[in-house]
């Protein structure tokens, strides 16, 4: 089992996580009716008594409008401070990351997201690294991303991440490290749990929130950091062939942070990767609350 951190938040209160076990019976369980978010935060590399949280009110907003899809109200300032109080009680000595969960606690049959109870619930675990940071290879995935006829994907809705995890599982056992995913008009879309860049030219590239993609914060961090840099980034449809004669592939996420990809499928990309680097390691200097700059970016928890 992995390690957790030793205080969840469960049922209106924290409890140890142990104790913060569902029944069988739960809806969302069986029907894919909840809704989740994942934040980092670190202690304070300044101030280990002080724990930081990279853009903790963007999180909370989107658990609360993917909370909306399900018909639940949640408000954001609600899963603001139960997030402050449980980094408190954790007291974390190493990075960290944060699952805030929202799903269907009733526990009867029929799939409906109307007179259904829900929860809200909050766990952690130490995260270091989700990717290698050196680079990952990809493949483009058979699974195609649902569009968003089919699916609310602009939540981070749990059943929309059957999708993630075939195509996730397919890459693995083909021997790559992640997959790429085409949308249902044949167009980059994202990975299995992390938008996609390209760089063309001195150009920064990422599919529009028009390409079924999931609206990162991290990418959305990524295109302001860029911006301020005064690179030019484009928010288009992108085509499979251009990856692959791309100067630089990078994958972004919140678990992944931003990860070079060195390999799609049998085209092996440039080594020398300056844009991804200097964007690497600008952000983790952000997250580090090192840059003055972005410090409305990060939440400073004291921790008593
Ligand atoms: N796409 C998907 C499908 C994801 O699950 C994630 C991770 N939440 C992302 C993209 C990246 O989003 P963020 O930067 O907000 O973590």
């Amino acid at each position: 089992m992995p390690q957790f951190l030793p205080i969840a938040y469960f049922q209106q209160k924290f409890c140890p996580f142990e104790e913060a076990t569902i029944s069988i019976a739960t809806h969302g369980l069986h029907y894919g009716t909840g809704a989740f978010g994942g934040l980092r935060g670190l202690p304070d590399p300044a101030n280990p008594q002080q724990a930081l949280l990279f853009r903790l009110e963007r999180h909370c907003r989107r658990l609360s409008q993917s909370a909306q899809f399900l018909q639940y109200d949640l408000d954001a300032s609600h899963i603001k401070s139960v997030i402050i109080e449980f980094v408190k009680k954790n007291h974390p000595t190493e990075p960290f990351y944060i699952r805030p969960l929202v799903y269907t606690s009733d526990l009867g049959i029929a799939p409906r997201v109307h007179d259904v109870e829900h929860d809200f619930a909050v766990y952690g675990l130490p995260l270091g690294d989700y990717l290698s940071p050196e680079g990952i290879t990809c493949r483009i995935s058979s699974w195609q991303r649902p569009s968003d006829l089919n699916l609310p994907l602009r939540g981070k809705i749990t059943g929309c991440y059957i999708n993630s995890s075939l195509a996730k599982t397919e890459a693995k056992k083909s021997g790559f490290d992640e997959a790429i995913m085409l949308n249902s008009q044949g167009k980059v879309s994202e990975a299995s749990g992390m938008n996609i860049f390209l760089v063309r030219e001195g150009q920064l590239i990422t599919p529009g929130v028009d390409q079924d993609i999931l609206e990162g914060i991290t990418r959305n961090s990524v295109i302001q950091v860029a911006q301020d840099l005064g690179m030019p980034v484009l928010e288009r449809s992108v085509d499979r062939t251009e990856l692959l004669i791309a100067d630089e592939v990078f994958l972004c996420g919140t678990a992944a942070r931003i990860t070079p990809v060195k390999r799609i499928e049998n085209y092996t990309l440039p080594t020398d990767r300056p844009i991804t680097t200097k964007l690497q390691d600008l952000l983790k200097a952000i997250v580090e609350n090192r840059e003055p700059k972005y410090r409305d970016w990060v939440d400073v928890i004291p921790l008593g």
